[in-house]
């Protein structure tokens, strides 16, 4: 495998078992046309993903992956990451995995800023388990947990990213690839916690949010001028959530440092290249058994 060029590095041979028509088909081709993108050859990147529909992803593309437990894709993701700072380290998973089961995972993610890409498939149930209401289920929502509506109120996704601290913040939509594509794309060059909260189609379980509802309500915050640096506006856009008339792209983007780059440790580069040979931890052995 290699990064010049060979534009199948990144399929596989096995085929998704996703049902015909979901949304997480068109997230499976937005990421692997944004990775073509750049000059990276599949080692080089590594996927965590935690448990659900969309949570089968790493099998589906060939990068390193690891199907992790439920919630926990990005703890996984930042050991990754601080192991070897080299890698580019994508992290997937679902609503229900990701606001239900990983919520504070998500929230410490958010406000410890390492370099990592944590991508949403939000579709507002668990899926998998075939369809109780999630986190992201709006009031009202029937399903299997809640036959007479869901009386919760929903997690807002975006509005708590950039609240808890995350340096990148941006919808997109399932059904828009080129656009998830540029916003996959901007979210691996920023270097911090970059999230995506993707809305995403789930044909079987919540069909009334089809491909043509979701077109006929979203809209493109860079046709309106929205300046991603503007923190203040980007949190009244996010509070101002309107199920009619739903905004898509990068809401926030702010220039901190990543958390990798305070760390003494990390200077001399990634620790998997550190020389090791001279270390005794006899003592700490030890003492630990
Ligand atoms: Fe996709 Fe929904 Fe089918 Fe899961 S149940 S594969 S999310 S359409």
């Amino acid at each position: 495998m290699n990064g010049d060029g060979d534009k199948t590095r990144f399929n596989t041979a096995a085929k998704p078992n996703w049902c015909l028509g979901c949304g997480n088909f068109g997230i499976q081709s937005a990421l692997k046309k944004a990775l073509l993108e750049f000059d990276f050859e599949p080692h080089q990147v590594v996927m965590t993903s935690g448990i659900g529909c969309s949570s089968k992803i790493p099998h589906w593309i060939n990068v390193y992956g690891l199907h992790g437990l439920h919630g926990r894709p990005l703890p996984i993701a930042a050991g990754l990451k601080l192991g070897n700072h080299d890698l580019v380290v994508i992290a997937e998973g679902g609503d229900g995995d990701g606001f239900s089961e990983g919520m504070n995972h998500f929230v410490q993610a958010c406000r410890r800023n390492i370099d990592l890409t944590y991508i949403v498939h939000n579709n507002g149930v668990f899926s998998l388990t075939t369809g109780q209401t999630s986190a992201t289920g709006k009031q009202g929502f029937a399903s299997s947990s809640t036959p007479d509506g869901s009386i919760e109120s929903p997690v807002n996704p975006v509005a708590l990213a950039i609240t808890a601290g995350a340096s990148f913040v941006a919808r997109g939509f399932s059904g828009d690839m080129n656009q998830l594509r540029d916003l996959i794309v901007a979210a691996i060059k920023h270097r911090g916690f970059a999230f995506i909260d993707v809305l995403q189609v789930c044909v079987t379980y919540n069909p009334a949010k089809s491909y043509k509802w979701y077109k006929d309500r979203v809209y493109k915050l860079e046709d309106e001028n929205h300046n991603p640096a503007d923190r203040d506006k980007a949190m009244t856009l996010a509070l101002s959530f309107d199920e009619d008339r739903l905004a898509t792209g990068i809401f926030y983007q702010g220039g901190q440092n990543p958390y990798e780059d305070s760390l003494p440790q990390l200077k001399k580069g990634p620790l998997v290249s550190h020389q090791v040979d001279n270390i005794d931890i006899s003592n700490l052995m030890a003492e630990l058994i």
